[in-house]
């Protein structure tokens, strides 16, 4: 690897001024886990490390009716699936941040980290479409909110500006939403998302996202369209998982092959859907 100057700011304010020092040679670091393989596989090697954990601001989950749940940049994904606000409002969001790796590893990664890593198998990412979450960044240029849709653009690829830093998540407040999140990998434990997704419904309406099936997680809103306020016959279903498959667009690589995936999907929201069907 090679040497780089490592920077620990207290202030958001202090780690936007380094980062416009060094522009794209630096790089933030939340909780390592993605970051330092890539700098040991010489993926990237930045002049500048900017270690954003000793910013206080940037820590704490906070839950109000009006404004939903914010999740601070540096909340751990331990700390998102055992908060009690996570686990009552969005139980799907506690199951996909409990699920990443092992338990250690959940104790320094963030949330955050995992949706700007914007690997398309993401674990975190799903619950957040299927709640329509918002990105908060800051920059030198002041504050921004962005859809989580519209943030993940394409594989490790986001819409940051230069010099701008992920603060939080804001996951609005669902009434009533329910739902489940579902992984398929070839471990039961510590090992990536074959294909996930997320399976919701709020009032008469569903809420369907996968991930590891696109360059980008995918909403499913034909498969949503066809569900909408309709009653859940096994006939319903099998058609709602099989226009599913018409949304995605997976392929062939080391862990699954296209078709794999495209069952895999299906076997998802069929699943998802059948909780609710009475
Ligand atoms: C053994 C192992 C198992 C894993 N298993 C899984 C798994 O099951 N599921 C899964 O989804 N992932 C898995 N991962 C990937 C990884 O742990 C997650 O993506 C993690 O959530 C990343 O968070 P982090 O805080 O460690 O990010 P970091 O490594 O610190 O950063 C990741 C990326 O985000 C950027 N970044 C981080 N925070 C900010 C911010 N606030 N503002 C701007 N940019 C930021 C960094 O510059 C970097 O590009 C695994 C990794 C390992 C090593």
């Amino acid at each position: 690897m090679k040497d780089f100057l490592y920077q620990a700011p207290e202030s958001i304010k202090d780690a936007i001024s380094i980062y416009q020092q060094f522009q794209s040679s630096a790089v933030i670091m939340a909780g390592a886990t993605d970051i330092i393989i890539r700098m040991r596989d010489k993926l990237i090697s930045p002049e500048c490390v900017i270690d954003i954990k000793r910013i206080k601001a940037l820590y704490g989950i906070e839950f109000s009716e009006s404004k939903g749940l914010l999740i601070g940049a540096c909340s751990t994904l331990n700390e998102i699936a055992e908060n009690e606000y996570v686990k009552r409002f969005y139980p799907f969001l506690a199951q996909a941040a409990e699920s990443v790796g092992s338990k250690q590893l959940r104790n320094r990664a963030t949330c955050a980290g995992n949706i700007v890593n914007a690997s398309p198998l993401a674990d975190t990412a799903t619950p957040l479409y299927v709640c329509g979450a918002v990105i908060e960044a800051e920059g030198s240029e002041g504050k921004r909110e962005i859809p989580i849709d519209k943030f993940i653009t394409f594989v490790r690829k986001v819409d940051l500006k230069p010099c701008e830093i992920v603060t939080g998540i804001r996951v609005p407040h669902i009434p009533g939403i329910e739902g489940e999140f579902f992984k398929i990998s070839r471990r039961h434990e510590v090992d990536l998302s074959t294909v996930c997704g997320t399976v919701a419904k709020t009032g008469g309406e569903y809420r369907i996202a996968l991930g590891a099936v696109a360059p980008t997680p995918v909403r499913l809103k034909k498969t949503e369209a066809l569900l909408s306020g309709r009653k859940l016959t096994a006939s319903l279903i099998a058609e709602a998982a099989e226009l599913a498959k018409s949304e995605i667009s997976p392929i062939d690589d080391v862990r699954a092959s296209r078709q794999y995936r495209l069952d895999m999907s299906a076997l998802i929201v069929r699943r998802g859907l059948e909780r609710f069907a009475s």
